[in-house]
């Protein structure tokens, strides 16, 4: 399954989200966080979209999933949950529909 992971910088927050979290931005209105058409996941503090990165995997694992790839932060994914588990303790929050 592919993750993504996005940075706020105003919030000092990692968001993350697998592909079903991930949107694509359409500019209407304002474009101040986003390049047009960018992959982005709403930030879980403020809810603004941030430019999402896809998290690549390693070809080939090297560690067991641990803590440091649920906390991961960063977009590369070198154990063998395959990015499954990458940077889930920051999990996009999802909007209930209204
Ligand atoms: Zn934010
Ligand atoms: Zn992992």
């Amino acid at each position: 399954m592919k993750r993504y992971t996005a940075h706020c910088a105003a919030c000092a927050l990692t968001t993350s989200g697998s592909a079903d979290a991930v949107r694509v931005y359409d500019p209407t209105g304002y474009a101040l966080f986003a390049t047009r058409w960018d992959l982005v996941l709403d930030c879980r503090g403020c809810g603004l979209p941030r430019s999402a990165t896809l998290v690549r995997v390693a070809a080939r694992s090297a560690y067991r999933c641990g803590e440091r790839c649920i906390e991961a932060s960063g977009a590369d994914c070198a154990c063998d949950c395959g990015g499954r588990n990458h940077g889930i303790a920051f999990e996009a929050v999802r909007r209930a529909a209204s």
